[in-house]
């Protein structure tokens, strides 16, 4: 009996693996989920960047009317942004808990969003090419194989559309900035958010696009100002957060 319950467990953390999900990762979301709308709880530095971002996408790829899928949704920060630019938005999320929220705040906001709990994967396979626009924020170093995120984004997009992408630098700055900066000393971020070995080089990121045939367009950073205390893109500075674009040719 014990050894079919380990038999057991080890098949299910091997789907897991199959399936790309760091099911840590996802519970950690889902328990902070009721603080996925509070300007001033653990997602705070999200809210904080959310207008940057939201006008850097739809600055580069006009949102209004087109279909757009938002992968790694969470509470659906990002979604609602973009649906009240009046995008067609469709969300995906590992974490059912998370999915709730966002399916709640959404009747409060009046927007009309399709949330879907599901991994960047399994949502390719069911709907191949079908977005104008794939948003994924903050997500590839959550997972144990982002190439594979990319893959995926890389099929669900359709010819002609656009994939944004937004991580964290691997290096030593981005390690001071990112972890003991954020989490520790200015406390913008719950400790224990990021792990260092999920972060990916810019040019790691650009060579898993390219190889799914994605033309690159555009990078920028976002840098924290330690004065102003508040965040600012800056294209020639990628050392900590940066956000990529690319086209999908026709
Ligand atoms: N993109 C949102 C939320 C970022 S937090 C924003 O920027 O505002 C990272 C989110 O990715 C969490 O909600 C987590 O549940 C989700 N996530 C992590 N791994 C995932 C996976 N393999 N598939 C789908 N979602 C995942």
């Amino acid at each position: 009996m014990e050894q079919r319950a380990r038999v057991s467990v080890k098949h299910f953390g091997w789907k897991l693996q199959l399936m790309n999900l760091n099911q840590t990762e996802i519970e950690k979301f889902d328990s902070l989920a009721s603080q996925w709308w509070d300007k001033q709880g653990g997602f705070k530095t999200l809210h904080d960047i959310n207008p940057l971002r939201a006008n850097w996408i739809d600055n580069i790829f006009p949102v209004a009317k087109r279909q757009l899928l938002d992968v790694g949704c969470g509470g659906g920060i990002l979604s609602e942004s973009m649906a009240q630019r009046g995008a067609l938005v469709t969300g995906i999320d590992a974490g059912k808990q998370s999915i709730k929220t966002a399916n709640l705040h959404k009747l409060e906001s009046g927007l009309s969003i399709d949330y879907v709990v599901s991994t960047a994967e399994d949502f390719a396979e069911k709907r191949p090419e079908q977005f104008d626009v794939i948003t994924c924020l903050e997500m590839l170093e959550h997972v144990p194989d982002p190439r594979s995120v990319v893959d995926a984004c890389a099929n669900l997009a359709k010819p002609g559309g656009a994939v944004f992408f937004s991580t964290i630098n691997r290096n030593a700055k981005s390690y001071l900035m990112a972890i003991l900066g954020a989490e520790y000393v200015l406390r913008l971020l719950p400790v224990g958010t990021h792990k260092y070995s999920g972060f990916i080089r810019p040019s790691e990121l650009s060579s898993w696009m390219r190889e799914m045939n994605l033309e690159v367009q555009s990078i920028t950073g976002l840098e924290y100002d330690l004065v102003g205390r508040r965040y600012r893109l800056n294209p020639t500075n990628v050392d900590v957060n940066y956000m990529i674009c690319a086209t999908k040719p026709l």
